[in-house]
């Protein structure tokens, strides 16, 4: 526990998605136990409870300030899983499978062979295979994949399990929810005192962390500038996983991720859930969490490219969410430019289940010791003011 942690202090989080649970969580491991989670809807009802749950820094902007913090949000991923399930009792399904990132058309693999060159000179274990040693490491792969980038560096979660568990560890704690849609603050306008909520109550509290995921900007008004952060649209769809009762033996799970890196394309692997397929990026859908039928038409094409063991009749289920999509590509985390007391935690986009621990840190280590132990200079919420610049 932090000798400088400020017991007292009470800490209202608006949002009970994998960001504002993870911060719950790291708030309570430095002592600070009087949290308030506020949710509208349920916890992890937003796209945390729908990501596909890979723990990859490489599916965004790769911008290297971001990159440079993967590493230290993978090893807090690595102790999560061995400590929450402890305090839980709740696996979230933590596992490393193989990532094949594929190509088809010699001399057509430069995404992947880029993707490789880039790993190396991270110092990252990545290795060519050709087309049929890929197939021995995952034999769901079609012949016309002719060679493929290999690495195992990117685990996977259970997002939803991950963030539910987050919660209840910190709840152990002390923590509570309340469900309820936050409004605006009440007090002093550098120095909020608490979070109305819509029914006209009030959760009073000496540090405020806004976590909206994709609706952040209904803060603007709160803060009087803007959080450059809006909602991008992503569906995936689901294949049984070979205990559900609808599944057969051909459809079992593969045995690593393959990547369609020509096209875009993914079918994601994972221990405990059923096998992903995804996904779709759109910028212009607003709020609309519908499932559509443009995701059948993005995605079988491309993964039925990677292997012919899918058909229309293997997928047995279909989500849709948002992404909170930043201006810059980078997640915004920190103190709120102009006021003491609120921080910002928003904005990580397509990977937000990786970075959530690094980000719960961050922010438990600002409200407890007004530092972050890990330098967040590349993602600090202070660039807000040259947003409002420009
Ligand atoms: C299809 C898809 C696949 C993805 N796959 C991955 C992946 O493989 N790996 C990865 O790392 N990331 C992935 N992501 C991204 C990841 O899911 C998000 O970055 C992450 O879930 C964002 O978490 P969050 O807590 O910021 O937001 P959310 O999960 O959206 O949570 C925000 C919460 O705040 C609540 N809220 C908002 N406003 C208010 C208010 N005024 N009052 C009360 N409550 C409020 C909402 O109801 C919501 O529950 C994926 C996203 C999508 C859409």
């Amino acid at each position: 526990m932090n000798p400088k942690a400020r017991r007292s202090s009470r800490v209202a989080i608006v949002g009970g998605g994998i960001i504002g649970c993870a911060t719950a969580y790291c708030l309570s491991r430095v002592g600070i136990s009087d949290v308030t989670v506020i949710e509208r809807d349920e916890i992890a009802s937003g796209a945390s409870g729908y990501s596909a749950g890979i723990l990859t820094p490489y599916s965004g902007s790769n911008d290297p300030g971001l990159l440079a913090l993967s590493a230290a949000s993978l090893e807090l991923h690595a102790r999560l899983a061995d400590e929450l399930p402890e305090i839980t009792g709740i696996d979230h399904g933590y596992d490393l499978k193989p990532y094949l990132r594929c190509g088809f058309e010699e001399p057509g693999f430069d995404a992947s062979q880029q993707f490789m060159a880039d790993r190396i000179a991270e110092g990252l274990p990545a290795e060519w295979l050709s087309g049929s040693e890929a197939r021995e490491v995952c034999d769901w792969l079609s012949d016309d994949v002719v060679g493929a980038c290999a690495t195992s560096i990117e685990p996977t979660v259970d997002s939803k399990l991950l963030t539910q568990s987050l919660l209840k560890a910190a709840q152990t704690d002390g923590a509570e929810t309340k469900i309820g849609s936050a409004v605006g603050f009440c007090g002093p306008e550098d120095a909020p005192n608490g979070v109305k909520l819509s029914d006209g109550t009030v959760v009073e509290a000496d540090a405020i962390v806004l976590a909206m995921g994709p609706w952040t900007k209904e803060a603007n008004d709160w803060l009087g500038y803007d959080i450059p952060v809006e909602p991008q649209k992503g569906e995936l769809l689901y294949m049984h996983r070979p205990s559900d009762e609808a599944g057969d033996a051909d459809q079992g799970k593969p045995s690593a991720t393959m990547h369609n890196m020509d096209e875009g394309g993914v079918i994601l692997t994972r221990r405990l859930s059923r096998t992903v397929l995804g996904a779709t990026k759109e910028d212009d859908r607003g709020y609309d969490r519908e499932i559509s039928e443009y995701a059948w038409e993005f995605i079988l094409p491309r993964v039925q490219r990677l292997t012919d063991r899918i058909t229309k009749n293997s997928v047995t289920h279909h989500t849709a969410c948002l992404r909170p999509m930043p201006a810059d590509g980078k997640p915004f985390v920190g103190k709120a430019p102009r006021r003491d007391n609120v921080y910002i935690a928003s904005g990580h986009w397509s990977e937000g289940v990786h970075y959530a621990p690094l980000t719960g840190k961050a922010i438990s280590d600002l409200v407890a010791t007004g530092e972050s132990s890990t330098d967040i200079g590349a993602i600090d919420a202070a660039r807000l003011d040259d947003f409002r610049r420009k």
